[in-house]
């Protein structure tokens, strides 16, 4: 019987309102792009993960197509009763080759290969430390883990040391991280980690979502970047960014490692295969970006350009170089005055978000901005003189 549930459902729904986190879908009516439409208005898109402007591309849209008449709509099964196809499997090989390491499990997401990675190797004797910025999938994995955790300060390494220290009688250990901390456009300092992790004789698992396809000289993530591709164990990232922006992620690990999740983990055994269309899609997406650097130079030259002009207009932006470029409102109205400067450039046809705490401390509100290989140089020039009419209109 639903009965006061109602009720007390529809006052945590006016807390949520009340506090000013309730959060609007805006429906857009055209595909994802840097230019779309919603049902209000047409816009500029800078708040998407569609970093190499890969999901609408006619090559992975004609891929996926020869997908469905080849391979069919779905699958109607798990992996390892009947969901695996060729495709499946040239995938997983794919992503192998690509990343350098000798295997690859697909899942439906990131968040299940996150979700289903840490219970799967480590238990009530082992150790997982984690970033205290690490996204909620790997959060939520760690959580259904027997493991003993221990969190450090972000990217901090005599915290990290710490932590390895008070985790030093464990039996497995395992450092956990992003590659990229998505609020900030920081990269985790891979170098140190791995130092680390060979100093106590820890593991290295990297979630590289937000850099996967487009980091590093090939476009092979963080790792590569950082030149510790043999220093990191375990790699987790989504198809549903850079690589075409669908959906499905991977674990790319050492063959036991990734042979033990087929057999135990569970969001892989009792969750429905990824479909065919989007498996053929992706592998396009792979091919684009192993033969080319075009879109990544773009992207690069994107990125440069917006930070120079957002600078030279007097923005205060956080140092970096990722394409997530987060345009800092420091103080106590700074929550009040990045939204309202995100309404009022939407209304002018610029679609970016603002971000305030509880998801950034307080005081650091910001208005995340995320580049994309699609954008042409005059959306960037078009986003920025948005920002300072904006900040014009509202003080
Ligand atoms: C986006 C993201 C995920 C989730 O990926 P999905 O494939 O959409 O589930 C996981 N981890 C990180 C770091 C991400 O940025």
């Amino acid at each position: 019987m639903y009965g006061k549930v109602k009720d007390e459902l529809a006052a945590t729904l006016q807390e949520i309102r009340d506090a000013g986190l309730y959060k609007q879908e805006r429906e857009l009516t055209s595909p994802q792009s840097a230019h779309v439409t919603t049902t209000q208005t047409q816009a500029l898109n800078f708040c998407a993960n569609n970093y190499l402007g890969l999901a609408d591309d006619p090559g992975i849209v004609e891929a996926a197509k020869v997908g469905l008449d080849e391979w069919g709509f779905g699958m109607a099964s798990v992996r390892f009763i009947c969901g695996t196809q060729t495709p499946h499997r040239r995938l997983e090989q794919r992503l192998s080759e690509f990343l350098g390491t000798e295997d690859t499990i697909l899942y439906s997401s990131c968040f299940d290969a996150n979700g289903g990675f840490f219970e799967v190797l480590f238990d009530a004797e082992d150790a997982i430390i984690s970033d205290e910025l690490n996204h909620a999938s790997i959060i939520d994995g760690v959580r259904l883990s027997k493991a003993q955790r221990f969190r450090y300060r972000n990217a901090d390494m005599a915290d990290l040391r710490r932590q390895l220290e008070a985790a030093r009688d464990c039996r497995r250990v395992v450092i956990a991280t992003d590659g990229v901390f998505s609020m900030d456009g920081s990269y985790a300092p891979l170098p140190q980690i791995c130092d680390l992790a060979e100093e106590y004789g820890a593991m290295v698992f990297v979630d590289d979502s937000h850099a996967v396809g487009f980091v590093g000289e090939g476009g092979r993530g963080t790792p590569e970047l950082f030149g510790v591709q043999d220093r990191v164990d375990v790699v987790t990232g989504t198809l549903g960014k850079a690589l075409g922006g669908a959906s499905g992620g991977y674990t790319s690990s050492h063959r036991e490692v990734v042979e033990l999740l087929r057999q135990r983990s569970r969001p892989y055994l009792f969750s429905n295969s990824v479909a065919p269309a989007v498996v053929t899609g992706s592998l396009a997406a792979l091919d684009l970006i192993a033969a080319s650097h075009d879109k990544r130079d773009r992207l690069r030259r994107n990125t440069e350009l917006f930070t120079d002009l957002m600078t030279d207009a007097g923005f205060d932006l956080l140092p970096g170089t990722h394409p997530i470029r987060p345009v800092m409102f420091p103080g106590d109205d700074g929550a009040r005055r990045a939204t309202e400067i995100a309404d009022h450039m939407l209304k002018a046809g610029v679609y970016v978000i603002a971000f305030s705490y509880p998801v950034v401390p307080k005081g650091k509100a910001r208005i995340r901005v995320q580049l994309s290989a699609a954008h042409t140089e005059s959306d960037i020039r078009a986003c920025v003189e948005a920002f300072a009419a904006a900040r014009d209109a509202v003080g």
